[in-house]
């Protein structure tokens, strides 16, 4: 069945609104120091292609240069999480608690699990790398 769904999503304070169009990544969890930190707790994200996804309200996206090859990108007024994108890539990921529910999207796996943090378990059975 071919997948062309239209899925929204925005920021807490809707300054950022975004719509995609099309299938969706399994959800990725990281549990790496840097998602821990943005977060709070892990980073949970789709991906889509650049051209799959429309961004009304960039301006207000602040983007932290987070490594030479990786910057994320947050609501400058509310904080919200909601892009890691690559350098030079063409695809970029959005945090799945930014979508309006039901988003339909599942968590595939959990990955950087030896930086998580020490005080959660890991316990849905999924594949942990
Ligand atoms: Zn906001
Ligand atoms: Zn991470």
């Amino acid at each position: 069945m071919p997948d062309d769904q239209i899925r929204t999503g925005r920021c807490n304070c809707g300054a950022v609104r975004f719509r995609t169009r099309g299938p969706l990544r399994e959800v990725v969890a990281c549990h790496c120091s840097q998602c821990r930190r943005q977060t709070g707790l892990y980073y949970a994200a789709t991906n889509v292609a650049d051209d799959h996804v429309e961004v009304e309200g960039a301006e207000a996206i602040s983007w932290y240069q987070a490594s030479e090859t990786a910057r994320r990108g947050f609501c400058a007024t509310c904080g919200s999480a909601l892009f890691w994108k690559q350098r030079d890539a063409t695809h970029v990921s959005i945090l799945a608690g930014a979508f309006d529910q039901p988003s339909g999207l599942r968590i595939a796996r959990h990955i950087f699990c030896a930086d998580k943090g020490d005080f959660y378990d890991i316990v849905d059975g999924l594949p942990q790398v």
